[in-house]
């Protein structure tokens, strides 16, 4: 299973839709063991992240019809979405400003004024690997989405991942997660 697993990681990312789908299955696959409080990944979570991967691939199944954010941040309440502050909150850009990100509801979570000073105009997987962190799932879901929507748009989704670098993009690809840390180490939201 475990060399299965590598193959697979190996083989599946070399256009921005492989790579993209492949860490959308990853994340519903994480989502399912972190729900079931799991140490580590088991084979039917395998099966999961195999068969979402397919059909999204093959356009069966697309990334709206699996979940609902919205009502998600509102469960999670009022606190930074990075740490779990409550106190000096304010609303951070997933996708920066600066970079074409965009003042509405999908591209804005909480985060306390030091989280928010810290990320900057960063990507948020490069800012969370220069913290040696992982973002909770919950977030990182809604940066694949906006990443998904965005390539969809400018119509990147067959370009290989290689043609995105240096391009000015409010993310960077190549640092889209492609292999996720066991559950026991995820968490859904702070
Ligand atoms: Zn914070």
């Amino acid at each position: 299973m475990i060399c299965e697993d590598r193959k697979m990681i190996k083989r599946e990312y070399k256009t921005v839709r492989e790579r993209l789908f492949w860490s959308y299955a990853n994340l519903a696959m994480a989502h399912t063991a972190v729900e079931r409080s799991q140490d580590q990944y088991a084979a039917f979570n395998y099966m999961i992240r195999a068969r979402l991967f397919k059909r999204l691939i093959d356009g069966t199944m697309n990334i709206r019809t699996l979940f609902d954010d919205e009502k998600i941040k509102l469960l999670s309440g009022q606190k930074c979405s990075y740490c779990g502050s409550k106190d000096n909150l304010a609303l951070d850009h997933l996708f920066s400003q600066k970079y074409g990100g965009r003042d509405i509801g999908d591209n804005l979570i909480y985060a306390c004024r030091t989280c928010n000073s810290s990320k900057g105009k960063k990507d948020l997987m490069e800012w969370m690997d220069s913290r040696r962190m992982f973002p909770p799932l919950m977030i990182l879901r809604r940066y694949l989405k906006l990443i998904i929507e965005f390539c969809i748009q400018e119509n990147l989704m067959d370009s290989f991942v290689e043609d995105l670098r240096n391009k000015n993009y409010p993310f960077n690809i190549e640092r889209v997660p492609i292999d996720f840390p066991k559950p026991n180490l995820l968490k859904m939201t702070t």
